[in-house]
């Protein structure tokens, strides 16, 4: 199956790969590519020969987030859930649109009852992180870092916050507070990712793990997965997750009032200066 953003392939070994495949704008996140990686989900969790799931991407860079310049409505899709709404006034439609888009979306994905590995490579950035986040094991190459500069925009985070979760609290805190990258040996220090790897050695390690994995029971993979994410729910997450998007939407509200635009208009220029600031000091 290849779509115009999205390739699938497998299952081999019964391990299905899916690949982002919008390299040439650092695997933006459009519309079309959420439907089309969620279609490449759905697939891979209905097919009995798919026992692991591996999701990659083309190119230098994991993912750089949300495609900001994507305009298509929300009718060119069909919903995967129940809030309707999406072309309603106000901060209504815009917050049904991101439920379903991104809540929604990553909250399914993170319950496939199939184990989940997500190959890492280059920058990951803002809703970015999403995609990994959702997957139960990360494997990154030794050249992959993670931020979330969201707060330059006037805003609490992407939209999937599991931060605390995914690198504890403190170091969310800072990462969120200076929007700085973490590195991937950073990232494997505090768990959030399982192994890290030289870039030539990724898909190989990946292929590997995600095999020795397929060769387990699926009975005992899924509900091993179900346990750990019982024990995270157990701990609040969906609340936090669900607390986390109102204020998110507050975000958007009040950016709208001040600025007529969901984001603060000066947050671009704000992360270029301070990479520009952080590249000078690396150099000194
Ligand atoms: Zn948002």
């Amino acid at each position: 199956m290849k779509n115009d953003t999205i390739c699938y392939s497998g299952p081999i070994d019964g391990v299905a790969r899916i690949v982002l495949n919008r390299p040439e704008v650092g695997n933006a996140q459009s519309r079309q590519l959420l439907y089309e990686l969620s279609d490449a989900f759905d697939r891979a969790a209905m097919d009995n020969d798919v026992r692991v799931v591996v999701l990659a991407a083309e190119g230098k860079h994991f993912s750089s987030g949300h495609d900001l310049r994507d305009r298509a409505p929300m009718t060119d899709f069909a919903p995967v859930g129940c809030c309707g709404g999406f072309d309603l006034p106000g901060a209504e439609g815009w917050m049904a649109t991101e439920q379903e888009l991104y809540l929604g979306l990553c909250w399914r994905w993170r319950n496939i009852a199939k184990p989940t590995i997500a190959e890492v490579q280059g920058k990951v950035i803002l809703a970015g992180l999403m995609l990994v986040w959702v997957c139960d094991l990360v494997v990154a190459s030794s050249d992959a870092e993670f931020s979330d500069p969201a707060v330059a925009f006037g805003m609490n985070g992407h939209e999937y916050f599991v931060h605390p979760w995914e690198v504890g609290h403190r170091l969310a805190k800072e990462m969120l507070f200076t929007g700085d990258p973490i590195t991937a040996e950073r990232a494997y220090q505090v768990g959030m990712v399982n192994r890290v790897v030289p870039r030539a050695d990724l898909t190989r390690t990946v292929t590997e793990l995600a095999e020795r994995i397929a060769r387990s029971p699926t009975m005992g993979l899924k509900l091993a997965k179900q346990c750990v994410n019982d024990a995270l729910d157990a701990q609040g997450q969906w609340m936090a997750l669900n607390s986390a998007f109102g204020r998110h939407q507050l975000g958007h509200s009040h950016n709208m009032q001040v600025h007529g635009r969901p984001i603060d208009p000066a947050g671009p220029q704000l992360v270029r200066d301070r990479s520009a600031r952080g590249a000078t000091a690396r150099q000194s």
